[in-house]
């Protein structure tokens, strides 16, 4: 049984972050908080991507759904991120084969590819403009880190068939990404990039055109596990067959046995003015985003509107830095040094929330709610897949939920208080590993 758990909200609803996306999107009708009793046949905490999928899902086989957002719809990492649709999870093919073996591994692997497929399939769907664009490149900085893609090639082509990965030499890679910091990369032309914010207000209004109810500013401050299970907000309360939770690294202090599994961390993006598409072209001649592979990375992109998106630095304190948009000039420098006369027009920061082993965390609590969360940085593709999922157990096949599900995840160390400085010193090592050759 989930121990009822009140959590306090004593502030108003914010608004989005001050982002480039919040900036570039039109506005958007809103949703009214809950007010009174509703039943429904799910209910769903949480307005980010893998909330909104499950919703989808979930209407689509013509259940009844409501979701319930503390603020407002994308306000999470889901409509703040880098973007990057990537495949696979954070936890690579190798370490997840070590944690359930390989055939469950090979299942893994595929719903990494169906994630993929999903984006795309409701972007056409629901004709979401999110501005997708495909091509997406790891890179190397060092000759160890190239061997290690390489490697990451050979697995993912010999093991699963994976065709559409190409390695990048030096001189390809510098043709491609205008930067002499890397020395190789690994394309692959199934991954991409979105404009994230517009995707999950695209998510919203499709799980809307299906009969879902939204409610926004409507944050859930009580759950009684039970049948029905009961989420109350302060003005109201949902009784549903089933409960989904998808508040990630923001469900805080809600449920905290599943809080303990995962860690939130801030990080952080800027966007620099227009640049305009030749010089755009000439930083990323395809387009394609980008990611390094050391363990605190950058990534960047162009946006639509040509301007240069850059993200990278991580806070376990989950305080943003000083003059962040200053920091995060200072380090897009470190990669494009021909940017010195460009200006960072907005920065901002969100929280990912990272497991022990970077391996998502599902699960179920009590047989009737749900949980999916730990994307570790790697959610847009996973946390929609993981709506699927969820949506798929519901209905009574949980063939493909009980394989994340039964991915085995540690605690982190020390507790509510202690879990920061624990998780800071773990983080220390890796750090210096990203300086080693
Ligand atoms: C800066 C940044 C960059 C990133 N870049 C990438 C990237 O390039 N590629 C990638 O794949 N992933 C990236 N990620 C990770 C990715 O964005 C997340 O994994 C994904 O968006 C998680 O979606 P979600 O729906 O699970 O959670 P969220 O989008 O965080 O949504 C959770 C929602 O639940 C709501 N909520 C919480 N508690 C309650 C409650 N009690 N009652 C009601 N509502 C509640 C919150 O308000 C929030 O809106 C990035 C994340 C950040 C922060």
């Amino acid at each position: 049984m989930v121990p009822a758990q009140r959590l306090s909200v004593d502030r108003p609803p914010d608004p989005h972050v001050d982002s480039w996306y919040a900036a570039s999107v039109a506005p958007v009708p809103t949703h009214a908080p809950l007010r009174g009793e509703l039943k429904v046949d799910v209910c769903v905490l949480g307005a980010g991507i893998t909330g909104l999928s499950s919703a989808i899902a979930l209407a689509e086989q013509g259940l009844r759904v409501a979701v319930l957002e503390a603020q407002c719809v994308g306000w999470g990492a889901s409509g703040r991120s880098g973007g990057q649709m990537i495949f696979g999870f954070a936890a690579d093919q190798t370490k997840l084969e070590r944690l359930v073996g390989p055939t469950a591994a090979k299942i893994l692997w595929d719903c990494s590819l169906a994630g993929l497929d999903l984006v795309r399939q409701r972007a056409q769907r629901y004709a979401i403009d999110c501005e997708l664009v495909h091509g997406h490149i790891h890179a190397a900085l060092k000759p160890r880190q190239a061997r290690e893609l390489q490697h990451w090639q050979r697995h993912l082509e010999d093991v699963y068939g994976y065709s559409s990965l190409r390695f990048l030499e030096r001189a390809q890679m510098q043709a491609a990404v205008a930067s002499e910091r890397y020395i190789a990369g690994l394309h692959d032309s199934n991954s991409g990039h979105l404009h994230p914010l517009k995707y999950t207000l695209g998510l919203a209004r499709a799980a809307a055109s299906l009969g879902v109810r939204i409610f926004e500013h409507s944050p859930i401050v009580e759950v009684r596990a039970g049948a029905p299970v009961g989420a109350r907000t302060e003005q109201g309360l949902v009784l549903a067959d089933s409960l989904v939770l998808a508040g990630n690294a923001h469900l805080s202090r809600l449920l905290p046995g599943i809080e303990r599994k995962i860690m939130p961390v801030g990080t952080y993006i800027g966007a620099t003015e227009v640049l305009g598409a030749e010089r755009c072209r000439a930083l990323l001649r395809d387009n394609a985003a980008v990611a390094d592979i050391n363990f605190v990375l950058d990534y960047f992109r162009c946006s639509a509107d040509h301007r240069l998106l850059f993200g990278g630095r991580v806070s376990y304190s989950t305080l943003p830095p000083p003059r962040l948009t200053e920091a995060m000039r200072r380090r897009m420098l470190r990669v494009f040094p021909q940017l010195q006369d460009v200006r960072m027009q907005y920065a901002w920061g969100g929280l990912v929330a990272i497991t022990m082993n970077r391996a998502p965390h599902f699960g179920r609590i009590g047989g009737n709610i749900y949980y999916a969360q730990g994307f570790s940085g790697h959610g847009i593709a996973a946390g929609g897949l993981a709506g699927q999922l969820i949506a798929e157990a519901v209905r009574g096949d949980a063939e493909r939920f009980d394989v994340f599900s039964r991915l085995p995840h540690a605690d982190f160390p020390g507790g509510r208080l202690l879990r920061t400085p624990a998780l800071m010193l773990a983080m220390t090592w890796y750090r210096l590993r990203d300086l080693l050759p």
